[in-house]
């Protein structure tokens, strides 16, 4: 076996399996070894001078973080890829780099609630404006929110919570017209199911820590940029020096080689079950991208390859109680944040409590499940017996 430079003729499933790594560089071995390091040394006082040696200091790169990057690179179809210990950590690391006092940045109402958070509590500490707009906003909408000073569109889609999928290429170019960053956070999607470049977009987001790592057991964040931003990017990310732990590169390295695999199986499996939950009474509606009546249904067939494994559903009006005694009984759906994982998880939610232009008025409690890879029907019978308890209470 060759190493092989030239991937862009193979499919992504093989790009997967090929990127980041060069066997016959580590004696044989298939993959990329964890190297620890921080001090690299210099053999002269001209090379440590040159400033051309492939690794200075660990912070700056090692060869585990860097073989990252470059698969990263090769998967979006990006100029380049700076990491980060986590996905938020990357989030906050590029509206850095491309934000300074006296600007105004546009943020999609469904964004991500701690990306949010960032943006109100340190954006705007240091004289940054921030304003929140309606994701399924007309693009005439959108575009007179523009301002000579707007520096980043920040995108979400399809929204983590709520689904609805903006309309990410036309927005993007409303940014170029208008000499903004476009800023994407495709975590739900990953660049297997959106690649983001392709579609116009300058800077996407991946909270690694979901279906790249896959199993629940690592923190990280990729940042993948086009020629025209990562230069700004990269020395944005040099002055924080924030790189991952070498174990979670590693790690996540793993999780690229299964993850298009595990992204089809999760899609496979949200899609039985959302449509098992359509036919329940208790339930009201589906807030899937794939489901005509989900807000976005259209743009995401004209954008998307695909689904991933997380949606919402909402229930008819149903007590708090209820709704309590249905999940706390559950076997075998976990409760808690994050998602993503081999197992099967779901969080009540409520987005009324922090969005601001648009309105969040659901007929009944709402609910998102991240279904794992348990077997199907232990998973129906689980929530079936939820219901029960559901129905009971009232
Ligand atoms: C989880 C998540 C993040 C943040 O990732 P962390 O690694 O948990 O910080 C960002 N965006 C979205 C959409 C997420 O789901």
């Amino acid at each position: 076996m060759k190493p092989e430079n030239d991937l862009e003729r193979y499919g992504l499933d093989t790009q997967c399996v090929l990127a980041g790594r060069d066997p016959h560089a580590n004696h044989g071995f298939i993959n990329t070894p964890i190297v620890r390091g921080s001090t690299v040394l210099f053999e002269t006082v001209e090379k440590l001078q040159s400033g051309k040696q492939s690794y200075v200091y660990a912070t700056k790169g090692t060869p585990t973080v860097r073989a990252l990057e470059e698969a990263w690179t090769q998967i979006s179809g990006a100029a380049g890829t700076v990491l980060a210990p986590s996905g938020l950590a990357a989030i906050g690391l590029a509206l850095q780099a491309f934000t300074k006092a006296g600007d105004h940045v546009l943020v999609v109402d469904s964004i991500y609630r701690p990306a949010r958070n960032f943006c109100e509590g340190i954006l705007k500490k240091y004289g940054v404006e921030i304003e929140y707009f309606d994701p399924l906003a007309p693009l005439e909408a959108i575009e007179r929110l523009f301002r000579p000073n707007t520096s980043v569109v920040f995108l979400e889609a399809p929204g983590s919570q709520s689904f609805e999928v903006c309309d990410v290429p036309g927005i993007a170019s409303l940014a170029r017209r208008h000499g903004a960053i476009s800023l994407l956070d495709n975590t739900w999607a990953t660049p297997i199911l959106f690649p983001p470049h392709e579609r116009g977009v300058d800077v996407a987001i991946e909270a690694g820590t979901k279906y790249l790592g896959g199993h629940s057991d690592l923190l990280l964040g990729l940042i993948s940029a086009n020629a025209a931003t990562f230069p700004a990017l990269r020395q944005t990310f040099d002055m924080w020096a924030i790189p991952p732990g070498p174990e979670d590169a590693f790690l996540a390295m793993r999780g690229l080689r299964t993850m298009p695999l595990r992204l089809r199986e999760a899609e496979k499996r949200a899609l039985d079950m959302a449509h098992w939950f359509q036919s329940r009474p208790e339930v009201s509606r589906i807030l899937h991208p794939a489901f005509p009546d989900c807000p976005g249904h259209e743009i995401w067939k004209r954008d998307f390859l695909g689904s991933s494994g997380l949606f919402s559903i909402i229930l008819k009006p149903a007590s708090k109680a209820a709704v309590a005694a249905m999940l706390d009984g559950l076997k075998l759906f976990g409760m808690g944040f994050s998602w993503a994982g081999f197992e099967s998880l779901v969080t009540p939610f409520d987005c009324a409590s922090y969005r601001t232009v648009t309105q969040w008025k659901p007929e009944g409690p709402a609910l998102r499940f991240q279904i794992g890879l348990e077997d199907m029907d232990d998973l129906k019978r689980d929530l079936d017996e939820g219901f029960q308890r559901l129905r009971a209470t009232g």
